[in-house]
């Protein structure tokens, strides 16, 4: 056998067959691009006589692989049988987590007044006047080179995605970034870039997959303005409901913050990023085709009954009045009591804190119910570009008068984590190289301005300091001595300030009698824990840590015993429906958890 048979192996091949409902769409595709792209070995995938390359999000989402759609796999190079073997455990992975997204089921409803059928994306009602959403761009004066644009679009998206990837739609992001990356290479205008997108768009038309064509609109809006060009949307100051033929999933969040009752869209799918947004935004939202519906009276939005009451009659609007009053009444009661202590059936108090990245989910927190902020990611709060200091004072001073009780976090980049004004030396082993903590060393100068900027803004705050990624005491004493260096420089008094760590590497464990001596209170970060005990990387595409696992509550329980400073949790563990009774009967007294999830875990401490 010569050199060459040998290492021109067979293709390793395997049939997959599609099993979920909604067909193998954007975000599985796109994760399973993430790893295939892992692999050197060709991959490709085969359908109805065509294939295509399994690398790429759009050729591999043109095959319109619907369910019981059966392709052929086909791995062919060196690594051929390692990239097969974790394609088909990614693959049923991804067919096994995802549900069927189902219309809702109607409620029975009748009204005197004209009433459109139409399908229900979020439940709810609202009376109020329509308004018809209709966009055009407007150019500003000083543009930049579509090039320039897509780079930054690209960043944007991966920013987006780590900063929420703990929320439930963070994988549209994801899709959202694969999409663009494999759409604009050799693009180097607006309009051949505008030409692609129309191709693949039609190729998408009348498939199962036609409910993506939206993301490529939002790709498309972002582009545009990151360009320059704006959206010139004046939404209405008083109450509206919005109609419209569709929106971009990155318009939703805007409509956060406008007095929008209800959405009806006549193009969406159930299954659209967009509507998935405004699900997860809780806006009552149809789909039906609302063109005829004229802006002069109010209507009515019946998301119970998935109807849109164009002309309604007095009693119409009384009984729209009653439904939304009692809806609200339920909303209350399951409300109402998040900003009540939580006390577990003993009568003991657990402090439920926010994990918090800026002044915005700091304030929402806040509003649900948090008692204090546990966790505040600094690194998420400047994303793009380095922030002068007088913007970080700023941010920082909001954040820290909202509460009494905030821990902040110094940057934690590196590893999974990147800035984009943060330059770091190429390493084989991120995960296992500079990051967190050692950016006192490497990075001393950045570091100096942040401590700087914290200890200005909290001159008449109580705050608390923590290290993340500390892995031995001298690290911590160092870091600590580099603070207070920086406050004598600055004539800052820092006395009422405590400084502790996150509990995120495994030999912190067995120094924890040394900690004791030097630090004022300890937060198990189980996220990273959970990675470091196992040694599987949090992101990584195949392997997964399981933060429920018996060694991650040995180590939380040795951490209990042996720490004489205040501990908390801060990962996503501290959320969990299975872990929070195992963890207060542990000993554990405070839980920083997500704001949208804080009601939800003080519910589940009164229950424990
Ligand atoms: C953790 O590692 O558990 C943690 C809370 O920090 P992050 O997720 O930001 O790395
Ligand atoms: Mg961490």
């Amino acid at each position: 056998m010569g050199f060459f048979s040998l290492f021109s192996s067979k293709p390793s091949t395997h049939t997959l067959t599609v099993t979920s409902a909604n067909g193998f769409h954007l975000r599985p595709v796109a994760k399973f691009v993430t790893v295939a792209k892992a692999y050197k070995a060709e991959i490709t995938a085969t359908f109805n006589g065509r294939t295509v390359n399994a690398k790429g999000v759009n050729s591999l989402l043109s095959l319109s692989l619907e369910k019981e759609d059966s392709f052929l796999l086909t791995c062919k190079g060196k690594d051929a049988n390692e990239a097969k073997e974790a394609l088909i455990d990614t693959f049923f992975t991804l067919m096994e987590d995802d549900p069927e997204i189902q219309l809702l089921e109607k409620e029975k409803s009748t009204y005197d007044g004209t009433s459109l059928e139409a399908d229900i994306i979020t439940s709810g009602i609202a009376i109020a006047p329509p308004y018809i959403f209709r966009e055009h761009y407007v150019e500003e004066k000083k543009m930049q080179p579509f090039h320039e644009s897509a780079v930054l679009s690209l960043q944007q998206l991966q920013s987006l995605y780590e900063a929420k990837k703990n929320e439930p739609n963070a994988e549209i992001y994801l899709a959202q970034r694969e999409l663009l990356s494999s759409l604009t290479q050799d693009l180097v205008t607006l309009e051949s870039f505008e030409k692609r997108l129309n191709a693949v768009s039609e190729e998408l038309k009348g498939t199962k997959m036609e409910a993506k064509i939206i993301d490529y609109k939002d790709i498309l809006h972002r582009i545009k303005t990151n360009m320059g060009f704006r959206l010139d949307v004046d939404f209405p100051k008083e109450p509206f409901i919005l109609l419209a033929n569709d929106l971009l999933p990155s318009q939703i969040e805007t409509l956060q913050k406008v007095s929008v009752q209800a959405v009806v869209l006549k193009e969406t799918a159930i299954n659209s990023h967009t509507a998935i947004l405004l699900r997860g935004a809780g806006i009552p939202s149809l789909i039906a085709d609302t063109s005829q519906v004229g802006t002069n009276n109010t209507i009515i939005v019946d998301a119970h009954a998935g109807l849109v009451v164009i002309k309604p009659s007095q009693e119409d609007l009384q009984k729209a009045q009653r439904r939304k009053h009692e809806d609200l009444t339920q909303q209350q009661e399951a409300r109402e009591k998040r900003f009540e202590p939580a006390l577990n059936t003993k009568g003991k108090q657990i402090h439920v804190l926010a994990n918090v990245t800026d002044v915005n989910s700091a304030i929402a927190a806040k509003e649900e119910g948090a008692e204090g902020i546990g966790l505040f990611r600094t690194e998420f709060l400047f994303k793009e570009k380095k922030p002068s200091f007088s913007l970080q004072v700023d941010a920082y001073k909001k954040i820290f008068d909202l509460f009494r009780n905030t821990t902040v976090r110094t940057l934690d980049v590196g590893g999974d984590k990147a800035l984009p004004y943060i330059e770091l030396q190429k390493e084989e082993n991120p995960f296992l190289g500079v990051r967190g903590v050692r950016l006192f060393k490497s990075h001393p100068q950045i570091m100096e301005e942040q401590l700087h900027a914290m200890f200005v803004a909290a001159q008449n705050s109580e705050i608390k300091i923590m290290f993340p990624m500390v892995s031995s005491v001298e690290e911590f004493v160092d870091a600590k001595a580099f603070a207070h260096k920086v406050a004598k420089k600055n004539q800052l008094d820092i006395d009422n300030i405590k400084f502790g760590i996150m509990i995120e590497v495994p030999s912190v464990l067995f120094l924890l009698e040394e900690f004791n001596k030097v630090v004022d209170f300890y937060s198990i970060g189980t996220n990273d824990l959970t990675q470091y005990l196992f040694a599987i990387e949090r992101t990584h595409p195949t392997l997964k840590t399981d933060d429920l696992s018996p060694a991650v509550f040995r180590a939380i329980e040795t951490i209990v015993e042996k720490a004489d400073k205040p501990v908390s949790i801060c990962g996503e563990l501290a959320a969990k429906n299975k872990a929070i009774p195992t963890l207060i009967n542990l000993g554990i007294e405070t839980l920083s958890v997500s704001g949208k999830t804080i009601a939800k875990t003080k519910e589940l401490i009164r229950h424990v």
